[in-house]
């Protein structure tokens, strides 16, 4: 499976590009950049062999099986839909896309084409978050009262750009922190966000955009979630605790990109720590992408599960501006 990667990114240079070329039979083949000079000085740093300016031109390439998209968040629509019109298969950056609608469209499109669409979700790729939904789904603590998901941190020099000052370019810790734990809400209790009450601030990072947000969701379940996000926290670290009528779970150090921190299991028998696996997190996405190519089942998190983490993104930056509760559109998403 040859790809074609659509944006010269950071995340694609920090995690995906190796994830890709750790499944068997897949290589990185090709990169689209909006810059001539940068993409190739980005293709040559990274090894891949050709390097372009048009889009169309790289899914015109037969050998292309897959794109994977993780330009600016409002880029990621209009690509999708090209690379599904050239009948490619789509892993897509979170958030899919700047609109509900838009999302939904591209979600349909890929459906319609029988073509793997997937959104990058990486939290739910983890052993960590594997292992916590487990122990919920399993009943250990009883039935789910509430979860916390602590997601406060400190955006690091060299991202410190589109994220806080260009909401054109979908910027914001909402499109960029909330979407990861609306999901990671959704894959652990198994059920969608039904309304959201919710506040925003510019805290020192953010120019035109929020840089931190608090949230309190309602589940089908009664289960009560909170969120916090932040770019502007160096020290609070991240976190997330469920808690049930017969137990609670305390994960700390678990809201990152790499394989790291630990787990707590709390019951009437005392604490225990919980084991899980340290896999790389974008592998295992990977992974999962391309057995649903193969048609062994879902990857790891649909076009769907992206379009419902950005419905409720999105509720909660309604709520925030409006100062109300909200109820979460999902858009008819299944
Ligand atoms: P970057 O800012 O690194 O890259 C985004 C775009 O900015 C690139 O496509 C590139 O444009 C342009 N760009 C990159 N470097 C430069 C530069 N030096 N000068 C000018 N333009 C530049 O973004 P990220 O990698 O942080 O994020 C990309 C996407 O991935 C976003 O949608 C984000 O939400 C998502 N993301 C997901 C993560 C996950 O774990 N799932 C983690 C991090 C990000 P061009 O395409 O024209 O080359």
């Amino acid at each position: 499976m040859k790809w074609a990667l659509v944006g010269a990114s950071t995340i694609a240079r920090e995690y995906v590009i190796a994830a890709i070329r750790a499944q068997t039979g897949h290589e990185v083949a090709r990169l689209v950049s909006g810059s001539a000079e940068r993409g190739e000085g980005y293709a040559e740093e990274n090894g891949i062999p050709m390097s372009g300016t048009e889009l169309d031109t790289a899914l015109a390439d037969p050998e292309i099986g897959a794109v994977y998209i993780s330009t600016t968040n409002e880029k990621h629509f209009p690509q999708a839909m090209a690379a599904i019109a050239a009948g490619k298969h789509v892993l897509c950056e979170k958030p899919l896309a700047m609109t509900l609608e838009d999302a939904v469209t591209m979600v349909r499109a890929a459906e319609d084409a029988g073509l793997t669409f997937a959104t990058n979700h990486h939290l739910r790729c983890s052993g960590s978050h594997r292992a916590i939904r487990a122990l919920v789904s399993e009943g250990r603590i009883g039935r789910v009262l509430s979860m916390r998901i602590f997601h406060a941190v400190h955006l690091p020099p060299h991202l410190q750009g589109w994220r806080i000052n260009d909401a054109s370019a979908g910027g914001g810790v909402i499109p960029d922190i909330t979407v990861h734990d609306a999901d990671v809400t959704r894959f652990i209790l198994g059920e969608d966000p039904k309304t959201v009450v919710a506040q925003m601030a510019a805290s020192g990072m953010g120019d035109s955009v929020e840089d931190s947000a608090m949230s309190v969701w309602s589940m089908p379940s009664g289960a009560m979630v909170m969120t916090h996000e932040s770019f502007t926290h160096p020290f609070a670290g991240s976190g997330l605790e469920v808690h049930g009528t017969e137990g609670s779970i305390f994960a700390s150090g678990v809201m990152t990109q790499q394989p790291l921190g630990e787990i707590e299991l709390v019951t009437a028998e005392g604490r225990a720590p919980v084991s899980y696996s340290d896999h790389d997190l974008y592998t295992q996405g990977l992974a999962d992408f391309a057995a649903a190519i193969r048609g062994e089942g879902p990857p790891a998190a649909t076009g769907w599960d992206g379009v419902k983490s950005l419905a409720v993104a999105l509720s909660v930056r309604a709520s925030a501006a409006s100062g109300q509760r909200e109820d979460v559109d999902y858009g008819g998403a299944p």
